[in-house]
């Protein structure tokens, strides 16, 4: 695949050898061959368009937050959707509808609502990103999620076709979305539904999510939580008393705040996160025998590549 096969008006924000590092929340990742960054929700459609013809497959990235990108050259183009911002408000009796372009922050989604008084998304408090990663990964916390503010997703398909998906057709689960996994479908932008509310309520809401947060690191480089809480159980909890806090490998070392969270100490490599994860992982089976699962998607490294001992 080459610049030439684009045409010019996707060559124009199409970029080559470009370092992913700076594009992630953890700050590690190497280079990509061919980065591509739509400005506008057209743009977005006609990149998606183009990358169905000229290439195999390709990695969608929101804001980063949640992913760890390998140290090596990312040899598939990625897709990077934040700069196709747009917000559109409609209000019908005490329903908020906010249509939402998939690279718009969530965090911008929730300060509108906050000066506005709706209510529905007080639990996104704290959490970083876009809309479109938050509905692939169905983000939220114990006090609600995605699934429970959306109405409508929409999709560019596997064949390019642009499909509507009403949001009880999406097959949620816990921090997942069905519909979105192992596909190169891809979120162009969603309808969230609110409610009228009082602005003091939202506030007052918006505060309490942001101090059930307080265990969380402050002032580092995280993806936040490495692993999905197993059924029936806090893999932080498990992870603490596996004494995974404070566990170093190179740069990457586990939060002395919250041991699901592995935090960048510079000089870090994907590798060295990875490394530290899988040997958590470890303990935690030997100890427990539970086995945990990535709540963090990978691009360009897996659990296989690195071998931490039997
Ligand atoms: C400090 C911190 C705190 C966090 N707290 C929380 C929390 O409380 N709850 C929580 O759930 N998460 C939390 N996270 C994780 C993360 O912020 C969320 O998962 C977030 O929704 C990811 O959005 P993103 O745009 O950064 O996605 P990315 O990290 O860029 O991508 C994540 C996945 O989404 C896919 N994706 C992105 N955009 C699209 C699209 N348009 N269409 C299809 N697929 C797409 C990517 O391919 C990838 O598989 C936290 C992260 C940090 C750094």
């Amino acid at each position: 695949m080459s610049r030439r096969s684009a045409p010019d008006s996707v060559g124009a924000f199409i970029l080559h050898d470009q370092l992913l590092a700076p594009l992630t929340t953890w700050g590690v990742g190497g280079y990509a061959k061919t980065l591509v960054t739509p400005r506008s929700r057209d743009e977005l459609i006609e990149a998606i368009g183009w990358l169905k013809t000229c290439c195999s497959s390709f990695f969608t990235l929101g804001g980063g937050s949640n992913v760890l990108i390998g140290d090596g050259v990312i040899d598939i183009p990625v897709l990077r959707t934040t700069e196709t911002r747009d917000l559109r408000v409609s209000v019908d009796g005490e329903n908020v509808f906010i249509d939402c372009a998939a690279g718009t922050k969530l965090s911008e989604v929730l300060a509108l609502t906050i000066k506005e008084g709706w209510s529905g998304l007080e639990f996104a408090a704290g959490i970083p990103g876009t809309v479109g990663g938050a509905l692939s990964g169905n983000a939220g916390t114990l006090r609600g999620a995605m699934d429970k503010s959306v109405v409508m997703v929409q999709t560019v398909e596997e064949d390019g076709s642009k499909h509507e998906w009403k949001a009880d057709d999406m097959k949620w689960g816990y921090r997942r979305c069905g519909l979105l996994e192992n596909t190169s479908r891809v979120v162009i932008g969603a309808k969230l539904k609110l409610s009228l509310s009082d602005r003091g309520l939202v506030l007052a809401a918006v505060k309490e999510a942001l101090e059930s947060r307080g265990l969380q690191p402050c002032g580092h480089r995280t993806a936040g939580c490495v692993f999905k809480n197993p059924q029936g159980h806090s893999a932080g909890m498990l992870l603490d008393r596996a004494e995974c806090k404070g566990l170093v490998v190179g740069g990457a070392r586990v939060s002395a705040a919250h041991a699901n969270f592995i935090e960048n100490m510079g000089a870090c490599s994907a590798r060295n996160i990875m490394q530290l994860a899988l040997i958590c992982k470890k303990r935690v089976f030997e100890m427990f025998g539970v086995t945990l699962s990535f709540e963090i998607k990978t691009l360009g490294i897996q659990e296989e590549d690195i071998y931490v001992g039997r």
